[in-house]
């Protein structure tokens, strides 16, 4: 795989893009110009990398747009070392994401094929610092909980209560939760007990299934 100037140029200007439709976070604006976002795409969507829309790509897969994988990161706010756990890992590409921001970063995936090819496009790409799992993220990731923030990346129409458990006190849940439109939420654990549940705009993503694939 390659990165070319060509590709670093789009890149460039799908950042400005970004920029002006409000993403402010300039840590994350930084990793985003430095990860090529074509290797995460099949060939036949290469020329497509850099222009702000998600891809349809079979198996429920869906790469999200980059706007809205910058919104989310915005809005988990992770900090250097922090561990983070990803729900629904499809291409791999938010999972990097993070992992250049710092993060240990765990992410699960309920269909086999797509956490197969995840992995090993991870690995390739030298990503030591994410572990990739096969699992339904419904139930979270418990044996490496607590977590700092858990990000999820398909629609849910309830927020799973083992997420809830898995944050630590501070920690943030980000979830787009709703049936056909989902407002995205960030929830913090504020104390054992104590939720706080901030909302913000409206996203549509594929749908957080139950069981595995
Ligand atoms: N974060 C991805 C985008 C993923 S699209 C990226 O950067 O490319 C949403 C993904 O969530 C799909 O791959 C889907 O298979 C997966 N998914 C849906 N429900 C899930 C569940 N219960 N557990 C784990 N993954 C799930």
């Amino acid at each position: 795989m390659e990165d070319s100037y060509k590709h670093k140029g789009q890149r460039k200007q799908l950042i400005q893009s970004l920029r002006k439709k409000g993403i402010r976070d300039e840590r994350v604006l930084e990793a985003m110009e430095l990860l090529p976002r074509h290797f995460f795409l099949p060939p036949a969507f290469i020329e497509w990398a850099y222009t702000d829309k998600p891809f349809q790509i079979g198996k429920g897969q869906t790469i999200s747009q980059p706007y809205t994988v910058a919104y989310q990161t915005e809005l988990l706010e992770v900090k250097k070392r922090e561990r983070v756990l990803e729900i629904g890992t499809g291409s791999g590409y938010q999972a990097a994401i993070l992992a250049l921001l710092g993060a240990r970063v765990f992410t699960v995936e309920r269909h086999a094929e797509l956490y197969e090819s995840a992995r090993k496009l991870l690995r390739d790409l030298n990503f030591g610092n994410i572990r990739c799992f096969h699992r339904d993220g419904f139930n979270g990731l418990p044996e490496f909980a607590p977590y700092a923030g858990i990000l999820v990346t398909a629609g849910a129409n309830e927020v799973p209560p083992a997420l809830l458990n898995q944050l630590e006190i501070g920690g943030k849940l980000v979830i787009p939760v709703g049936d056909k439109v989902q407002t995205m939420q960030r929830i913090t654990r504020v104390a054992e007990q104590d939720y706080r549940t901030e909302t913000f705009k409206t996203f549509r993503f594929v749908p957080f299934l139950k069981g595995l694939d």
